[in-house]
């Protein structure tokens, strides 16, 4: 088989597992590959992921013009440009929309705490690239900002964005941020995660080498507010000799009094962090609470 088939084979495949995954739902997402170094390969406009087959692709220039192909390229091809411009070293790009990952992404939470360790070495964090309304030049913009120094990123109120130096390697890591995304809200609906030092994390960054990961999840230990993302920002704690550090968790205040009275009288920290009241401390809490509304 060609190249040029071989890939033609392969992007169906991915778009076929995309869709059985649930991970684009009717004609979402898009796919693309570099074909050499002049022209990409890509998924055409207004298709179902799951039902491509290889004859449908579109060939393209650097600037997103048509070369070859009887359909058009998809309407968000700007966006993949954007990345091939940016990242010599990436050849596919994987868009979707599956569902965990995109709730945080609608959330607006990121996906940067460090819990996981394959997560930590394969894609560091995974930032939230501004809202930008799709097909238009706002979003190749606002994923530009975080290309460098990610290789996965949530796209705010629409999806998320994968790249890798070829297209499985850009599609797993689509199955990683969105498996990331599910155990993170398990472990927050179950009372919070138990988060990765920041020794850990760069313990970790360490094996990476190890691993055979080439691509960049470079992590600054206190990256400048407001500083474009070169580098990336972890939640990971410091904590000399500790492997696991609590989540920090945002009680209202009265709660956190009584945690903190709870574990002075106990001694020593909660084992977890559920709160647990008394029928007394509960009742005192709302009669409190019904106070202030007055
Ligand atoms: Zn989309």
């Amino acid at each position: 088989m060609s190249a040029d088939a071989q890939l033609r084979a392969d992007i169906v495949e991915v778009g076929r597992r995309l869709y059985a995954r649930g991970y684009t739902a009717s004609n979402d997402g898009n796919i693309s590959v570099r074909l050499d170094a002049a022209r990409l390969l890509m998924t055409p406009s207004g298709v179902c992921k799951g039902f491509m087959t290889p004859d449908m692709m579109c060939i393209t220039d650097l600037e997103g013009r048509k070369l070859a192909g009887e359909r058009n390229p998809s309407s968000e091809i700007q966006m993949h440009l954007e990345v091939y411009r940016r990242r010599p070293d990436v050849n596919a790009v994987v868009h979707a929309h599956p569902p965990l990952a995109t709730g945080f992404a609608v959330a607006g939470i990121p996906l940067d705490r460090a819990v996981l360790a394959e997560v930590v070495c394969t894609l560091g964090s995974v930032p939230i690239a501004e809202y930008a309304t799709p097909s238009t030049k706002e979003l190749p913009e606002a994923v530009g900002k975080y290309v460098k120094a990610h290789d996965g990123m949530l796209l705010a109120n629409h999806g998320a964005l994968t790249l890798g130096t070829d297209l499985f390697s850009a599609y797993f890591k689509m199955e990683t941020i969105e498996h990331f995304a599910k155990i993170s809200l398990v472990a927050r609906l179950l009372g919070g995660e138990r988060i990765l030092s920041r020794e850990e994390v760069f313990r970790l960054q360490g094996l990476r080498g190890h691993y055979g990961i080439a691509a960049p999840a470079p992590i600054c230990a206190d990256p400048a507010p407001g500083s474009p993302a070169d580098c990336q920002v972890v939640q990971a704690p410091s904590a000399p000799g500790q492997r696991l550090v609590p989540d920090y968790v945002a009680f209202p205040e009265d709660l956190a009094g009584t945690l903190a009275r709870r574990a002075q009288m106990a001694g020593s920290v909660p084992a977890d962090r559920e709160i647990r009241l008394t029928y007394g401390e509960l009742t005192a809490l709302i009669e409190d609470a019904v106070k202030n509304l007055r």
